[in-house]
């Protein structure tokens, strides 16, 4: 898998391409993640990528032409492009999974007071990653990243991400380590028993339990639900 990000400002993703699960998975060859600057495809004299926008009102706009040659010169057949933008769809594990067997995502990143309007022509989808307004693209081109790459085969213990937050639309079972008894709160006996099945059955009400009350709104749609 291919990752291609465009950005005004490379230099953000330093740290997110150099530690943990994705150092790991980069140095592994499991996935490519290439920053490009889209300064670098501006054929204004001065590199401009933006201007002010068409009848008044504060802030820059991102000017078509270097997101258009930026997409242009990356993209193949197999490539899906997604915009960065609050107006977007909300983001989901579901469409996490979606992108993860992609051959070649485009990621493009916004700033200032966002693309004018003609970008989204390009684009296969639009995608926020919450109500709420960042000023610019690069903090949620890492959350896109860093969920789809953990999910490529090989990235981290399929198991890991079988059973967790999300599937079949359910919270994540409670999770104990060491010490058994902390300030006098102990680890659930069944935990320690051993017993397998137990430990399966367990772990599932508590999951139901837990979806129940922090999330009721996921439990409509479970498996639970339907059965
Ligand atoms: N004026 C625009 C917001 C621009 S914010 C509007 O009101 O819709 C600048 C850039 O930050 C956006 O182009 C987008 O790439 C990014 N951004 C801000 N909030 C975001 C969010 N919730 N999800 C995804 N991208 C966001």
């Amino acid at each position: 898998m291919k990752i291609d990000i465009l950005t005004l400002f490379p230099n953000m993703y330093e740290g997110f391409k150099t530690e943990s699960i994705i150092k790991r998975a980069l140095a592994s060859n499991l996935v490519e993640i290439n920053i490009h600057n889209i300064r670098d495809y501006s054929k204004d004299p001065h590199n401009k990528t933006d201007d002010y926008g068409f009848g008044g009102g504060k802030g820059m706009v991102m000017m078509p032409q270097p997101v258009f040659d930026a997409i242009e010169s990356l993209k193949t057949e197999d490539t899906v492009v997604i915009m960065m933008t609050p107006q977007g769809d909300t983001y989901k594990q579901s469409m996490a999974y979606e992108f993860s067997l992609k051959k070649h995502i485009i990621i493009l990143c916004g700033h200032y007071e966002g693309f004018d309007e003609r970008i989204s022509s390009i684009v296969d989808y639009e995608i926020s990653i919450g109500d709420y307004v960042l000023t610019g693209g690069e903090l949620p081109s890492m959350i896109l990243t860093d969920s789809i790459v953990r999910l490529i085969d090989g990235v981290i213990e399929k198991e890991s991400h079988e059973e967790e937050t999300f599937n079949n639309n359910l919270l994540d079972y409670p999770v104990y380590t060491k010490p058994v008894d902390f300030r006098g709160m102990k680890v659930p006996e069944v935990l320690l028993s051993g017993h397998h099945a137990n430990i399966k059955k367990w772990r599932e009400e508590k999951s139901l339990e837990k979806t129940k009350l922090k999330r009721p709104d996921l439990i409509e749609k479970s498996w639970f639900y339907e059965n």
